[in-house]
């Protein structure tokens, strides 16, 4: 098995399972507009976040990295029509993008966007008793993801569930002594989430269009 292998059963499952309408399609195309363009996560792990919604009836979900919106499109047509996603991202380009792509879709009138570093959008929604959130998705730079996870943990209840992507990264998890700030900072986040008792939570890896990497799922106690 090669990485080409993954690649081609993660095609077959997406055609199968989760097909993309005119709207999504353009979603994913539309990231080569932001700065950092194809990042997105994949149709299946979209529907995934989807899923994830309908599975625990969350009506409140904040997300952090819009790029240009896919991930927010699965999870706000994933509610019902009195759901809010809350998504935060730093690129004004990105949010140019996402607020079309969220109009596209149907779902304008369920996400809020807020532009700005995350994570000083993130204070201000503590600030302005914002919270609970029921379903947090932590998908943006890596290195503040310590710091995200507390901010999610201000702003969820006890069953809150909180989803952070891209924690394995083809291996270099493992890279104690990484100069890569995005390593130092999963590896913080595991760290912080061992001795969290408010935390219950596993990960687990994933191969596929986007090369090996990995998940991690948590439930606030
Ligand atoms: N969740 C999106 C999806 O699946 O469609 C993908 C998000 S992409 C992986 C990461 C995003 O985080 C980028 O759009 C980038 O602009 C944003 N970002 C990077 N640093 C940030 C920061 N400090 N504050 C807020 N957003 C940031």
């Amino acid at each position: 098995t090669t990485p080409d292998d993954f690649a081609a059963v993660d095609t077959y499952l997406i055609e199968k399972l989760v097909p993309e309408d005119a709207a999504l399609a353009e979603t994913r195309r539309s990231s080569a507009e932001t700065v950092t363009p194809g990042i997105d996560v994949t149709p299946n792990m979209g529907a995934f976040l989807g899923l994830l919604v309908q599975i625990t009836g969350a009506t409140r979900v904040l997300e952090f990295g819009t790029l240009a919106g896919y991930s927010s499109i699965w999870m706000a047509r994933a509610m019902d029509d009195d759901g809010a996603v809350v998504t935060l991202d730093i690129d004004p380009a990105a949010a140019q993008v996402a607020r079309r792509n969220f109009h596209a879709a149907g779902v304008a009138d369920r996400v809020q966007l807020r532009i700005g570093p995350a994570l000083d959008s993130a204070k201000a929604l503590i600030a302005e008793g914002a919270g609970p959130f029921d379903l947090v998705f932590i998908d943006a730079d890596k290195a503040n993801n310590p710091h995200y996870l507390e901010a999610s943990l201000t702003l969820s209840h006890p069953g809150t569930v909180i989803v952070i992507d891209n924690v394995v990264r083809s291996g270099a998890v493992l890279e104690d002594e990484s100069a890569d700030p995005d390593i130092h900072g999963i590896r913080t986040l595991m760290t912080h989430i061992q001795a969290d008792q408010r935390l219950s939570a596993t990960a687990l890896q994933t191969v596929g269009l986007k090369g090996w990497d990995g998940f991690l799922l948590a439930r606030v106690n």
